[in-house]
């Protein structure tokens, strides 16, 4: 794993990769405020002839990263508030996140907790007894998601505990695990690991491929050991300027997670997280993107466009194309199978 912008170097000159002095300064200005990790698995995905790599832009750290907007702050969703007892955040009515890790097998540049979380003390089982208690006195809880950083980097053992905690309680229903290591070090996915998840049914698996060259044969390889034990797995893809924001690229990915069966379940809208806003696309960019999806791709393929909001009433917000193009006392026009035809229902 690489730590640092020096070992990054190290590893460049063993490799004969030339990078300028101006790159260098950038790495080592924008680690030197967020962290990074590189996995040695997601560093060999990276093709160092193209300049626009998509492994290598969501891996390392760039000069872009110092480029702050007005609009941009360190936790733009308020987790912090929601944060009720340490490492606890309840901000949806039924669901609660356990942020048990603060680091990952590979840092994204584009992480929406690159401020908080991956700068935070780390959790320790210490903290399981207060966030117990809270699910416990809270039973509107029934789902809860194990996160981070990334929860699969802790000893097998802790980790257990933790899930272990979490099913004591009668009124959670579901356990959920949101982890990149099938995307960013898929062997990590060790069979141990899933037959220990596979004691705590129901458990799902919530993953992140962004492009298509993250599906390898041992990303694949990773998702049959948790499929074989009965794991349904789910991937929140980010849209990200310049690695996946067309619409090829996109249908390639959602066809090949299908392919290995990974449900493509959210396209988010990349938030406005301090350090991110070169990755920022507008809104109106992902509804055209997912609508002209909706002609190439198979429903179970395309995932729901999403904004995360902040707010009370805030959430994860669904926003795609109207699809009623005109509405009449008698029937409803809507689109065809094909962008060129349009479908009458009569009401
Ligand atoms: S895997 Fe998730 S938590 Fe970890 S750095 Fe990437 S986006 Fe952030």
């Amino acid at each position: 794993m690489i730590n640092s912008a020096d070992e990054l170097f190290d590893r460049l000159t063993g490799k004969g990769v030339v990078i300028s002095d101006a790159e260098k300064d950038a790495i080592r200005r924008s680690s030197g405020i967020y962290k990074m990790s590189v996995s040695d698995y997601y560093f060999d995905l990276i093709d160092w002839n193209d300049i626009n790599c998509p492994i290598r832009k969501q891996c390392i750290p760039s000069g872009d990263e110092l480029v702050n907007p007005d609009n941009y702050a360190p936790d733009p969703l308020n987790e912090k508030k929601y944060e009720h007892v340490p490492f606890l955040v309840h901000k949806y009515r039924s669901r609660a996140a356990f942020m048990c890790s603060n680091s990952c097998f590979m840092t994204c540049r584009h992480c929406t907790r690159k401020n908080t979380v991956m700068n935070s003390e780390v959790c320790t089982r210490e903290a399981v007894p207060a966030a117990l208690s809270y699910v416990r006195e809270h039973t509107e809880i029934n789902d809860i998601l194990i996160t981070g950083g990334d929860p699969f980097v802790l000893p097998l053992e802790l980790l257990e505990e933790y899930i272990k905690g979490f099913r004591s309680v009668p009124s959670v229903n579901t356990i959920r695990i949101g982890t990149r290591a099938i995307v960013t070090d898929p062997e990590k996915i060790t069979d141990e690991l899933c037959d220990m998840l596979a004691k705590y049914h129901p458990i799902w698996v919530f993953t992140q491929f962004n492009h298509p060259k993250e599906v390898t044969a041992e990303a694949k390889s990773a998702c049959e050991r948790l499929l074989a034990r009965g794991i349904p797995l789910g991937n929140q893809s980010v849209l990200l300027k310049g690695i996946n924001n067309d619409v090829d690229i996109l249908e390639e990915l959602y066809t090949k997670l299908i392919g290995i069966r990974v449900r493509p379940y959210y396209l988010y809208l990349c938030d406005h997280v301090a350090g991110t806003a070169h990755f920022a696309t507008d809104y109106t960019e992902g509804v055209e993107l997912v609508e002209e999806l909706r002609y190439r791709l198979p429903g179970y393929a395309l995932p729901r466009f999403i904004i995360d909001a902040d707010g009370e009433n805030g959430g994860k917000v669904s926003i795609e194309k109207n699809h009623v193009l005109k509405e009449t006392d008698d029937y409803l026009l809507l689109p065809g199978s094909s962008e060129e035809t349009v479908t009458k229902f009569v009401r």
